[in-house]
Formats: structure tokens, C-alpha cells, sequence
């Protein structure tokens, strides 16, 4: 088999820089998908992708290039996601290619992820397409765009490629630079088959369908094989290609990209990572796989309907088959009853989890405010991880506690440094270390606990610097804090599910900003309910949601029966998202204040 004609690679980006929008357009222009069947960011299958028009999953797609030198070319094309939550994903598809595609907006520049992108791809010694994206916009500026590639990324620009994925201009350049500067995949096609997990999914009918790179032999329909890391056997019922449609194919030659379906009914037998070698002749080593991705943000998910509780849990499973980051652990609320405690990679990641639950499982949820994983040290001696308030030992017992730091990065131009250098004292953060990359960017490294930026350190750089910010970070040290459990009380009685763990000397203006913010999302109920905040026996904080009598036909004068249906249908919409908390109504947005406290 010859794999001179194969060339497999990644697009990876800052995100909005243009991956998606450049994969359809290589998409179209390879005639892989009718122009009629064209739709805007056609890799990003899943609906919240779509709405949200950001990449989630990466995605391996066929294409055939019929190159100008009269050859014909298959691309593998993986697109990855660009936010910083689901940096695991780009390292996954990385370790499945000879090249990426490095995209640069060229009205942005270089940003934060551009940089950490680049370092992985250059880590994984892939070779590297530049593309300076967007040039069809009036504020492009591709020549300084190729100084930073050059100075900052220190990748050289002259072979950078400028395209619009808008217009398609310039596309066919970088189908060029693909084939010309992209390695073919190298490989034994005698050898015994070695092929790595790239992901997976469950389809009810044929079992786990795994995403595969083969590095040696080949996989054909019957072959016996075996997982080399879990040990499990199995039959191959069939492989192919995603164009992007799934098309069956006799076989999976060596260097290309696939699927295989394992026809296994377990998903937790199929793991990423992990190498597919024949049963009875095993490649003499596995694949190097993946480290595994740490959670470092948590949440309680809650059933509203305490009868889904096996549902979700089931949910969580098959989520977890083509997302092995997800963890998680039975949790019990007394305000909420029966869920789990999970732990996510970041906030994004979180709420795409509790939407795919909620979406593609049927499932109502409440999801209570993140938490990160805290080191309690106790008065014993003892140290515990406590990753939800509620779990925290009584304060005589705790001698100190530790949260986790990141060493973060902020690219951002001078004139916003200020700004961003205040923000960071006012998340508790300390800057370490300030680096020019050019006239027109600086770029801050600070020290910054965890758990303030999962509040709401993101928008607020954001808001802060006009959007021109962005933001990298990596898992940093743990450090002593002084750290409280503050309390919320609804009508007297303390509501675990709404507790949280506060700086010491923010608890006050936390606690009282939280009753405001509760006071204003708690609809008004039959009798008044006092909201209060609480430092273990002692209230720090109060407000009251007054009473109501909550006829909405009252305002219907005459008898509109349309209207009176379309007002009470609203209501029971309303309702959904409600929890009975004792006998107050609190809606879903209660349990994430917090996040909107400023
Ligand atoms: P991704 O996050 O890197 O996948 O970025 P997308 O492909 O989703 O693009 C982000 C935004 O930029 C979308 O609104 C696109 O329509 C827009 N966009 C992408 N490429 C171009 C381009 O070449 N020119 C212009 N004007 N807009 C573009
Ligand atoms: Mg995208």
C-alpha cells in the first residue's frame, strides 16, 4: 500500500478565528458535499455547536484533492475545538496527524490559544500550514500577521497561505500548501495493526463506533481484534470513512482515518486513547495514548423529577463514551434530593454537558453553582478534597485550607494593561511577569485561584479590555486561603444546595449582593420570603421577596380564550425550571447566582 497520496492534518485556531468556516470551504471545493447540501459549519454536527457556533467534538472527515500536479490527494481532515476547555480534544486529533492548519484572523493576530495551539502542534512535530484568515475584511493587516507568526510563534511565514473562508478566496492555495508541505503518514502495511482511539460514540444497532488512525497493518470487515490496553475481543463488523456522511469501505489502510464498528455494547470497553491490534497477532507496542484530562470545576446535577435519577445517571454513561474527561459521584441535597456530583474541565464544558443531558437525554435539571476542588486540612491531621460546599467539616475542626492556582496568560494590547493588571488584583490574583511580543501586544502572566475564574473573571476581561483580550491557562500549585462557608437561608431554613466557599473578607459583600440577586430571580410567592445570608450561626445579610397573589388571568379583561392559553402555557413553561424548596419556588438561575455576583 502506498501512502504517498494521503496527507492527514488538523486545523486548529484561537477560536472565532475561522476553522469551521475553512472546513466547509474545503468541503466545497473538493466536492465532497453538494453545494446544495451545503450548510454553514457543516462539521459541527451537534445542535448546541450549531446555535452556539462553536466547536465542541473534533471531527475526521475524507476528502479527495485533485491536485494541480494531476494527482489525486485523500485528506483526513480533523477540526478541533478552539475554546481552552477542550484543549484535550486538540491534543487527541494532534496525535492522529503529520500536519495542522494553523488559522490566524488577520484583523486579531496572534492570541492566547493561537500561541498554545502552536506549541502543541510544534510539541507533536507536526508540520505546519500558516493561514491568515478573514483577508476579505477591510481591517485585515496579513503582513503583520505574518511578523507575529514569525516572532511570536517563531513558525516562518513566508509559506503562510491568505484566505478568506468567506469568500473561498485563496482556499485552493491551501489545498496546495497541504499537499506540498504537509508529510505523508508513514507506516508498516505488513506489520501487525496498531491503531489509535481517536473517539467514539454509541449507535443503538451496531454497538460502539470507534474514530480510529491506523498507524500499521490494515482493518477489514471479520478481522478479530482486540483493545490492547482494556483487553477486550471483538469481531470488526465493518469500516469506513466520515464524507462527511459515515461511507462503508472495504478496508482501513495503513496512515488513514476511519471508523470502526466494535459492535460492542459496552461503551466503557472502547476508551480513547487506546490502541485496536489484531486478537492473535498484537503490534509489539500500543500507542503512546493520551494523559488523561483533569476536571477542574464542579457542580451538583439534580433531577427536578426525583424518578429520572437512573436516567441520569444511565445519561451520564453514554456521555462519557465519547467524552472521557467526565467524571463523577453520587451527591444527596437535602433541598434537592438525589444526583451527582460531576466534574468538568471548565465552565463552557459544564454547561454543554448539562445541555446535551437535557437535550439529547429528555432529562430536567437543576445544576447547582461550581465548585473547585478544595484541600481541607483538618485539626487531625487528616487531609480531605472537598469539591462541594456542603462537604465541608465544621470549622473547629479545620485547621486550613488550600484551593488551586492557575498560571494564567493574558495577550492583550498596551493600552489595556492597566485594566487587566487591576482585574487580576481584584480576583485575588498576582501578576509575575510582563513580556512585550510586539509594539501593538504585551503579555501578562499571573498567578489567579481557580475559583475566581470560574466566576466571572472571563467576562469581565472582556468587558474590560473591549474583547481584545485573551486568555490562556494552565493547572498551577495549591495554596493556603482563608476561606468561609457562606449560608443561604429561604424562609428560615438553610438550603444546602445554595451554600458556597468565599474569600473571608469578600463574604460580606458576597452574601449581600447574593440575597439582592436572589431577591430579583425568586418569583413572588403567596407569602413573603425572607432571604438570608450566614456565616455558620451568625446573619450577614438579609432581603425579602414580598408577597403576591399570583392570578396571571386576572389581567386578561374579557374572555380571550387564545391569550389565556398562551398565559397559562407560559406559566407552566416557567414552572419546569422550578424546584419546591420547602414550600418557596426557586428557579434554576438561583442556583447560580453566585455567578453573576459582582
Ligand atoms: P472557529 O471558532 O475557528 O471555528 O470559527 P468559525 O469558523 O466559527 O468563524 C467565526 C466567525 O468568523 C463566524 O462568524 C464566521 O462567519 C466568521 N468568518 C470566518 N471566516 C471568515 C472570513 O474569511 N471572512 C469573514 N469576514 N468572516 C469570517
Ligand atoms: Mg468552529
Amino acid at each position: 500500500t502506498d501512502t504517498s497520496h494521503i496527507r492527514n492534518f488538523s486545523i486548529v485556531a484561537h477560536i472565532d478565528h475561522g476553522k469551521s468556516t475553512i472546513s466547509d470551504r474545503i468541503l466545497e471545493l473538493t466536492h465532497t458535499v453538494d453545494e446544495r447540501d451545503m450548510a454553514d459549519q457543516l462539521l459541527d454536527t451537534m445542535d448546541i455547536e450549531r446555535e452556539r457556533g462553536i466547536t465542541i467534538k473534533s471531527n475526521a472527515v475524507r476528502v479527495v484533492y485533485d491536485a494541480d500536479d494531476g494527482e489525486s490527494y485523500q485528506f483526513n481532515l480533523i477540526d478541533t475545538p478552539g475554546h481552552v476547555d477542550f484543549t484535550y480534544e486538540v491534543s487527541r486529533s494532534l496525535a492522529a496527524c503529520e500536519g495542522a492548519v494553523l488559522v490566524v484572523d488577520a484583523t486579531q493576530g496572534v492570541e492566547a490559544q493561537t500561541v498554545s495551539n502552536a506549541t502543541l502542534a510544534m510539541n507533536a512535530n507536526l508540520d505546519i500550514v500558516p493561514a491568515i484568515n478573514k483577508i476579505d475584511l477591510p481591517s485585515a493587516h496579513p503582513e503583520e500577521v505574518k511578523k507575529e507568526i514569525e516572532e511570536d510563534l517563531a513558525i516562518p511565514a513566508d509559506d503562510a497561505v491568505l484566505v478568506s473562508g468567506k469568500t473561498g478566496e485563496g482556499i485552493h492555495n491551501l489545498l496546495e500548501a497541504i499537499v506540498y508541505l504537509v508529510s505523508p503518514p508513514k507506516g508498516d502495511a505488513k506489520a501487525p495493526l496498531k491503531a489509535l482511539i481517536l473517539d467514539s460514540y454509541f449507535d443503538e444497532y451496531r454497538g460502539v463506533v470507534a474514530t480510529v488512525r491506523v498507524f500499521d497493518g490494515s482493518i477489514k470487515k471479520g478481522d478479530h481484534l482486540r483493545m490492547m490496553a482494556l483487553g477486550d475481543t471483538f469481531l470488526c463488523d465493518g469500516v469506513g470513512c466520515k464524507r462527511p456522511m459515515e461511507t462503508p469501505l472495504d478496508e482501513l489502510g495503513v496512515g488513514e482515518v476511519g471508523y470502526v464498528v466494535t459492535g460492542l455494547k459496552d461503551p466503557a470497553l472502547v476508551k480513547t486513547g487506546d490502541t485496536i491490534t489484531y486478537e492473535d497477532r498484537p503490534c509489539a507496542e500500543a500507542c503512546p495514548g493520551y494523559h488523561e484530562a483533569k476536571p477542574m470545576v464542579f457542580t451538583g446535577l439534580f433531577p427536578i423529577d426525583n424518578k429520572q435519577y437512573e436516567n441520569l445517571r444511565d445519561a451520564l454513561e453514554k456521555l462519557k463514551v465519547n467524552d472521557p474527561s467526565l467524571i463523577w459521584a453520587p451527591e444527596t441535597s437535602v433541598a434537592l434530593g438525589f444526583g451527582f456530583r460531576v466534574g468538568f474541565l471548565g465552565l463552557l464544558h459544564m454547561e454543554v454537558v448539562k445541555e446535551r443531558l437535557e437535550r439529547e437525554f429528555g432529562l430536567d435539571l437543576i445544576a447547582t453553582s461550581p465548585s473547585v476542588d478544595y484541600h481541607v486540612y483538618k485539626t487531625d491531621g487528616e487531609m480531605v478534597d472537598i469539591t462541594s460546599p456542603q462537604d465541608l467539616p465544621d470549622v473547629t475542626r479545620i485547621d486550613h485550607i488550600e484551593e488551586p492556582y492557575l498560571k494564567a496568560k493574558v495577550i492583550v494590547p498596551p493600552d489595556f494593561m492597566g485594566a487587566v493588571m487591576q482585574l487580576v488584583i481584584d480576583h485575588r490574583g498576582e501578576t509575575s511577569d510582563m513580556v512585550y511580543l510586539s509594539e501593538k501586544s504585551v503579555e501578562i502572566h499571573f498567578d489567579i485561584p481557580l475559583a475566581e475564574l470560574i466566576l466571572d473573571f472571563f467576562d469581565q476581561l472582556k468587558s474590560r479590555t473591549k474583547g481584545y483580550a485573551s486568555l490562556d491557562y494552565e493547572i498551577g500549585d495549591y495554596r493556603t486561603s482563608d476561606l468561609v462557608k457562606l449560608d443561604i437561608l429561604l424562609a428560615g431554613e438553610e438550603v444546602d444546595a445554595l451554600s458556597f466557599i468565599v474569600p473571608r473578607d469578600r463574604a460580606y459583600d458576597m452574601a449581600r449582593s447574593l440575597c439582592d440577586k436572589l431577591k430579583e430571580i425568586i418569583p413572588r410567592q403567596q407569602f413573603e420570603v425572607p432571604i438570608q445570608g450566614a456565616i455558620g450561626n451568625k446573619i450577614i445579610a438579609r432581603s425579602t421577596v414580598k408577597a403576591v397573589r399570583k392570578d396571571v388571568l386576572a389581567k386578561c379583561y374579557g374572555g380571550d380564550i387564545s391569550r389565556k392559553r398562551k398565559l397559562l402555557e407560559k406559566q407552566k413553561e416557567g414552572k419546569k425550571r422550578m424546584k419546591s424548596i420547602g414550600s418557596v419556588e426557586v428557579p434554576q438561575e438561583a442556583f447560580l447566582a453566585v455567578l453573576k455576583v459582582d
